[in-house]
């Protein structure tokens, strides 16, 4: 048992030293990712629930790595957070967004609203109005057809700047959308603290209708509240017919999920959106 130990202890270090190894190499290429031309956003349309209508889209970054191929978010987001490599690439996402959303609102004659997530990293510079500012009037886009999602593990406490970021960007028009709402511990707080337009059920209670009824609960309670405090809802990770037959009839306003459509490359999105006028 002792030489197994000791096996095992062998193994773990050089597992990871290889795998700082690694980080070190795509931290690397990351910091090159964006001037390589590596980065994409794609964009995942938002469904009225009423009209069935598209209304908005979320962007979602992903890069393109010349070897490993096409890296999720999940992956590289949190490299990027640590080393404050979210900030340039973060600002390469929302000036990407804010011009492909104002093109298609020109080609299509929509109002279409564009979703950009906002890390916390981000949200602590002082700077972030004013790069927000830039990227809407550069893009020709109107402010209101931008909303900034701020996810809520964010804590309003330790993010210095935060609130007085909130205010302002809500002061130049954009919308604020409070992200993965029932998954942190200060959703109430949050609520009621930030000038949130809208908010976004997590998809962790979303994925549990028709299997959980206390998610169930949670779900038509979260709507309720949100519509007694004069906010919008979105689901988010809607899959299957009758996890939308369920926020239909609990009067939950948009969704978004694979039931629908997949995030898609910007020149998909514009072929769907193409095809859907065509109708
Ligand atoms: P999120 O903001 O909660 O985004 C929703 C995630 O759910 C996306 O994953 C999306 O592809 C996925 N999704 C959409 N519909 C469904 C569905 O029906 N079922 C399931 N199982 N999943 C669905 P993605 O694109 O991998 O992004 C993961 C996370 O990475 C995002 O979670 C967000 O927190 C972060 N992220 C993505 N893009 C950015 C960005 O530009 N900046 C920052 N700071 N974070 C980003
Ligand atoms: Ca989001
Ligand atoms: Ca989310
Ligand atoms: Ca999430």
């Amino acid at each position: 048992a002792k030489g197994m130990g000791r096996n095992n202890y062998q193994v773990y270090q050089a597992v990871s030293e290889e795998s700082n190894q690694q980080r070190i190499a795509l931290e690397s290429n990351l910091r090159k990712a964006e001037d390589n031309g590596e980065l994409r956003v794609y964009y995942q349309p938002q469904i009225d629930v009423e009209s069935e209508d598209i209304v908005g889209m979320e962007a979602l970054v992903r890069w393109e790595h010349p070897e490993l191929g096409m890296i999720s978010p999940g992956f590289f987001i949190p490299l990027a957070e640590e080393t404050g490599l979210i900030v340039g690439i973060g600002e390469w996402v929302l000036r990407t967004a804010c011009a492909d959303a104002y093109a298609w609102q020109q080609r299509y004659g929509l109002r279409l609203r564009v979703g950009v997530n906002l890390s916390a990293v981000q949200l602590r510079q002082k700077s972030l109005p004013k790069m927000v500012a830039d990227a809407l009037s550069s893009s020709g886009l109107d402010p209101s057809s931008l909303e900034l999602e701020v996810t809520e593990s964010i804590s309003v406490k330790s993010v210095t700047n935060l609130m007085e970021n909130l205010d302002a960007l809500h002061e130049i028009g954009c919308q604020i959308a409070i992200d993965d709402f029932g998954t942190g511990h200060a959703s109430l707080d949050y609520l009621r603290r930030l000038p949130a337009r809208r908010i976004k059920i997590d998809q962790s209670f979303v994925r549990n209708i028709g299997v959980d009824p206390d998610d169930e609960a949670i779900v038509k309670a979260t709507i309720d509240m949100a519509h007694s405090l004069k906010r919008d809802v979105v689901a988010e990770g809607v899959e299957i017919e009758p996890h939308l037959r369920f926020l239909r009839e609990h009067h939950c306003d948009e969704v978004q999920g694979y039931l629908f459509c997949r995030p898609l490359p910007a020149q998909a999105f514009d072929r769907m959106m193409a095809e859907r006028q065509r109708l």
